[in-house]
């Protein structure tokens, strides 16, 4: 069977309700998932429940963005232990940060003489962690530009006239979260920044614990390259679709990837071997 361990619902970036997610995950066969929204964990409980009847198992997560020397890291956190305060009161700050740099990037396209509002985007995201996506939505919506790839393209995307760095943490400070609530730290995405060899070992020693292997931007040779450094230097492997939702950031479709379900088991016992450590 397969698992899908990579997917943003409208508690961060994406379009889809948790109920939805799990609807459409069991529908598609698969046996386990994962939502990992960005500096969210709202989604979580709903997903357990709306799975509770189903033969479908959820697995809390989340994505947090990190920064080591100028280089940009996502971590993917599994079997966290989701309602602990130490966690929530990070994700308040990140989630802050976030709501004022979003103010801070829609003043610059007001600048560019689009005129939308914070109002609007923050209506939009709905009480979820705000990100580019949801500005990216408005001006859309406004006619300003006619696709959400040409939103980043033109305006929202690293040398973009609107752009604005967001505060994250240093990586090793993103694994440490991670691992004291009891979670297991996986390095999301690792093809789409290319990462070396060289960063992967440095990772290792700091406790990360897997790799993402399986991505919907990954090509058969850089899934084959990074399931061969696992490998070499003891990484579990992870793997997921990175949905936003339908028709939405680049077409990553739920399900779409086939992503054996083995991978969880070693997971599980690796977040136990976490807990135990911590307790
Ligand atoms: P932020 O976390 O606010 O910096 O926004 C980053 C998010 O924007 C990513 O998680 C993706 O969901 C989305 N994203 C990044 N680049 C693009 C793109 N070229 N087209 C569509 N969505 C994108
Ligand atoms: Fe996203
Ligand atoms: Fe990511
Ligand atoms: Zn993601």
């Amino acid at each position: 069977m397969a698992v899908d361990l990579h997917i943003h619902s409208k508690a961060s970036d994406g379009t889809l309700t948790p109920e939805t997610i799990v609807e459409k995950a069991n529908r598609l066969g698969l046996s386990t998932i994962s939502i990992t929204d960005h500096d969210s964990v709202a989604s979580i409980s709903t997903a357990i429940d709306a799975s509770d009847t189903l033969p479908l198992t959820v697995i809390p997560g989340i994505e947090l963005s990190s920064v080591h020397q100028g280089r940009d890291a996502h971590i993917l956190g599994y079997f966290i232990d989701f309602t602990q305060p130490v966690l929530q009161q990070n994700l308040d700050k990140l989630t802050a940060s976030r709501a004022s740099r979003a103010g801070d990037m829609v003043k610059k396209l007001q600048a560019e003489g689009l005129s939308i509002n914070f109002g609007e985007v923050a209506a939009y995201s709905n009480g979820g962690a705000i990100g580019r996506p949801h500005i990216a939505q408005i001006l859309l919506k406004h006619g300003f530009v006619k696709s959400i790839n040409e939103a980043f393209e033109r305006y929202l995307g690293r040398n973009g006239p609107a752009y604005v760095p967001k505060y994250v943490l240093e990586v090793t400070e993103v694994i440490d979260l991670i691992h004291s609530v009891g979670g297991v730290a996986s390095l999301a995405h690792p093809g789409v920044a290319g990462t070396s060899e060289e960063f992967l070992a440095w990772l290792k020693e700091k406790g990360l614990d897997a790799v993402e292997v399986w991505h919907s931007d990954h090509t058969d040779q850089e899934i084959a390259h990074y399931q061969n450094l696992a490998t070499k230097y003891g990484f579990l492997a992870t793997g997921g679709s990175d949905c936003h939702g339908e028709g939405k950031s680049r077409g990553f479709v739920l399900g779409s990837i086939d992503i054996p379900d083995r991978i969880i088991p070693p997971l599980l016992a690796r977040s136990r071997q976490v807990k135990q450590l911590r307790s």
